[in-house]
């Protein structure tokens, strides 16, 4: 995989370098779990930058028809809540 370069933090100016990251997105009420991400990662405060092609190819993913993804594993997720009951 190619190398790509960051800017320094847009938030607190930490720099930034490229790591390997898991994304949870979700849309429409899907959920998905994306691994292996390349996103740059402030070392200061942990904000992730994603390059434009990136980004795009995640946007694809969650465009995909849930019958067409190619499913790795799936997880159990846990939903709670702070709402007062
Ligand atoms: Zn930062």
């Amino acid at each position: 995989m190619k190398k790509r370069e960051y800017a320094d933090c847009y938030f607190c100016g930490g720099q930034v370098q490229e790591k390997q990251v898991d994304v949870i997105r979700h849309w429409n009420g899907r959920v998905i779990m994306i691994e292996d991400v390349p996103a740059g990662v402030c070392n200061q405060c942990g904000e992730r930058y994603y390059w434009g092609d990136v980004a795009e190819e995640m946007d694809r993913i969650m465009h995909v028809a849930e019958k067409e993804l190619q499913v790795k594993r799936e997880l159990r997720v846990p939903v709670v809540t702070l709402a007062a009951t």
